[in-house]
């Protein structure tokens, strides 16, 4: 079996960096254009403390959609997973990650999952706090602590894009506003935080602390303390394998098998149970919004390394 080592990890990059060419760079996010087409950044940290980087892994990018990820985790804490999901369901869905038609077709007009616009919208109105400045430093709190790093901050003009170019989340806010699914005050709150947590720069460092963490059952390697229950970390996995790459997560779920989730930046966070998580950072992305180059990573990687979750010494 191919042993883990930055010239290995060095070599990854080389292959997957060409299949970059075949996407295109997100238009409106601030410090990401079209020369950053064929950057493509890989960390590993292992669960017992080892990091192996390659590539553009210190560039930072808005972390986007990977909030979902850290929205649900602390929703889920703070409420329990019986009423968040009577706010948001649990099923993958086949449209794009910012559909407004499944809001009107699915029971109760619930979002099908935390994992597309909707449904981390819907899932940020559960997060506790006084304020949306409260309850964005409590996320930006637990970002730092799980990454290690005091340095990440909101960056103001990707919040101000974010708000700018909107309007599709204002519309998913206000639909579920008139169906109930939010009141009034909840929605207008929940999207300006959905839309700050996604202006949070991360690198490839950051992201693969998170999926360390996630590998980690709640718990930051090295440390005892449980910062979310090991359950909930289970049930945050489970829905990245199933809806993580938007509607593309079945395809991933064959391919890559193990927890995954994307942003439009062309990051992704992968966490294989017990062993490591990964970063990767390559902004080139494909028509469902994710990163190609990394793609082809994550499946070098999981067979190389023999990641599938599925796999086992008789498969
Ligand atoms: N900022 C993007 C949005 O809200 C994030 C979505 C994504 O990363 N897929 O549409």
């Amino acid at each position: 079996m191919t042993e883990l080592s930055n010239e290995y990890i060095e070599e990854v990059v080389k292959a997957c960096r060409p299949f970059a060419s075949k996407g295109s760079v997100i238009g409106h996010i601030p410090g990401l254009d079209q020369s950053h087409l064929t950057d493509l950044g890989v960390t590993i940290v292992t669960l017992d403390g080892k990091t192996y980087s390659a590539g553009e892994a210190e560039h930072n990018f808005s972390i986007q959609s990977i909030s979902k990820v850290i929205i649900l985790l602390i929703a889920l804490e703070d409420f329990g997973k019986d009423i968040v999901f009577q706010k948001v369901g649990m099923e993958p869905t086949d449209d794009f990650f910012n559909s407004i038609s499944n809001l009107e077709s699915y029971e109760g007009h619930r979002p099908y999952n935390p994992f597309i616009n909707s449904g981390a919208i819907a899932t940020a109105s559960l997060i506790k706090g006084g304020s949306v400045k409260e309850k964005f430093n409590r996320i930006l709190d637990f970002l730092r602590t799980i990454t290690e790093n005091d340095k990440i901050y909101m960056n103001e003009e990707t919040y101000d894009a974010e708000i700018k170019n909107g309007a599709r989340n204002k519309a998913l806010a206000y639909f579920m506003e008139s169906t109930g699914v939010l009141s009034a005050q909840e929605s207008d709150d929940a999207l300006d935080l959905y839309h700050r947590v996604n202006s949070i720069e991360i690198n490839a460092l950051a992201l693969a602390k998170i999926g360390c963490f996630l590998s980690n059952h709640g718990r930051i390697i090295g440390k005892k303390k449980q910062l979310i229950h090991a359950e909930h970390v289970r049930t945050v996995k489970a829905i990245m394998l199933t809806s993580g790459m938007y509607n593309e997560s079945g395809t991933f779920a064959v391919e890559v098998g193990f927890p995954l989730k994307s942003g439009v930046s062309g990051s992704i966070v992968g966490s294989v149970p017990g062993k490591m998580g990964i970063g990767i950072i390559g902004p080139a992305i494909n028509k469902k919004g994710n990163s190609l180059a990394g793609g082809e990573v994550l499946r070098l990687l999981s067979k190389d390394l023999k990641l599938n979750i599925f796999h086992d010494e008789n498969s």
